[in-house]
């Protein structure tokens, strides 16, 4: 059986070829296995390079690489990396809330009283029937000004703020010496009378119309507003007396105070400069009127501008955020007005056609 060395039987050729078949099979396994890995390197190397740490701009876009976050520790992106997908990829999970709203139906003679009530020359004050919304000073007060009078009195809400803006004012300066004029806060139409006379008999009819309203047409009537000076050694300074109180006019607008009777608006408000006169009118009010320097007058003339259907005026003070409109007064006895739920709200007259309303809330809920 020679020829069985030479020339190979079929069994051992079918061997041959099907060990050839085999490594053929493993050849191909390994080119395939091989592209794979190619590929998958490939898609690695595109994911990495489209990180959002990627400074080609489109990073806003490009959504979270959650690779990164099983990692161990010396494989992690750097910190700013993995920040800002933070930011883009947090998704809008609260819906649009439904607004309700409760109407607030205000009477033709509410028109007269709240904290943006204009009086002057033209639009007299009208005392309600009860003045339950005055409080005595005396009794009341804080540490930070003296008082010229035990009797007088000033608006309960005027005379918080009062308080804590002074009480502001001698923490920052140590000076205690602000005085609250004897009769400078609320007057009767009586104590206004008695006050006009007293003037006219001094200096004459036109010199005391300068600056002392008649009786009616005065601001003090309010409550809203007072006059201070400084009370020192045993005498009595102008606040323009020393440079310490310029801090007053500067900053009793964060408190809702204005002053009323600037220099450059002595042709609108007819009243001549009064460095002493100050007015409650509301934080977002005194802090718009300042900025934008606009007199009671004309403050009130722009918020026509801004009504339930349109634009609202939009304020922001110390962190709150305030919307305010104006709602001309309606045919009949009564207005309704709109307010959302759940908004702290406040509605005044201003004493000639409408209301003014202010929504307040806190600004950082109103920028989520
Ligand atoms: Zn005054």
């Amino acid at each position: 059986m020679n020829q069985n060395y030479n020339s190979p039987s079929p069994r051992r050729v079918n061997e041959r070829l099907r060990r050839r078949r085999r490594r053929t099979a493993a050849i191909v396994i390994f080119l395939l296995a091989a592209v794979l890995v190619a590929l998958l390197a490939v898609y690695v190397g595109l994911l990495i390079r489209n990180r959002p740490d990627n400074p080609n701009g489109d990073s806003q876009t490009t959504p979270a690489p959650t690779v990164t976050e099983g990692a161990p520790a010396d494989t992690t992106a750097p910190d700013d990396t993995t920040a800002a997908p933070e930011t883009t990829a947090a998704p809008e999970t609260t819906a649009a809330p439904v607004i309700t709203y409760t109407t607030i139906n205000m009477t033709r003679d509410a028109i007269t009283q709240g904290d943006l009530v204009l009086v002057n020359a033209s639009f007299p004050y009208t005392f309600p029937a009860n003045e339950k919304h005055l409080t005595t000073i005396y009794g009341n007060k804080s540490r930070g000004y003296q008082i010229g009078s035990a009797q007088d009195k000033l608006d309960t809400d005027a005379l918080a703020a009062w308080n804590k803006a002074a009480d502001a004012f001698l923490a920052e300066t140590g000076d205690g010496s602000l005085l609250l004029t004897n009769n400078g806060g609320y007057r009767s139409r009586e104590a206004q009378e008695t006050l006009y006379q007293k003037r006219v008999a001094s200096v004459g009819e036109a010199e005391a119309a300068k600056y002392v309203a008649l009786p009616g047409n005065s601001e003090h009537h309010t409550g809203l507003a007072f006059d201070l000076a400084v009370y020192r050694d045993g005498k009595t300074y102008t606040l323009g007396s020393d440079e310490l109180y310029n801090w007053i006019p500067q900053n009793l607008p964060r408190y809702g105070f204005v002053l009323r009777y600037p220099a450059d608006k002595v042709n609108i408000t007819g009243i001549s400069y009064e460095e002493w006169h100050f007015r409650y009118v509301g934080i977002p009010h005194a802090v718009y009127m300042t900025e934008n320097n606009l007199c009671l007058e004309e403050y009130l003339n722009t918020l026509r501008a801004y009504q339930a259907d349109g634009q609202h005026l939009s304020v922001t003070s110390d962190g709150v955020e305030y919307e305010i409109w104006y709602v001309p007064v309606a045919e009949g006895d009564v207005t309704p007005i709109a307010v959302p739920n759940g908004v702290t709200y406040s509605i005044s007259g201003n004493n000639m056609d409408g209301f003014v309303v202010t929504l307040s809330r806190p600004a950082a809920d109103a920028q989520q």
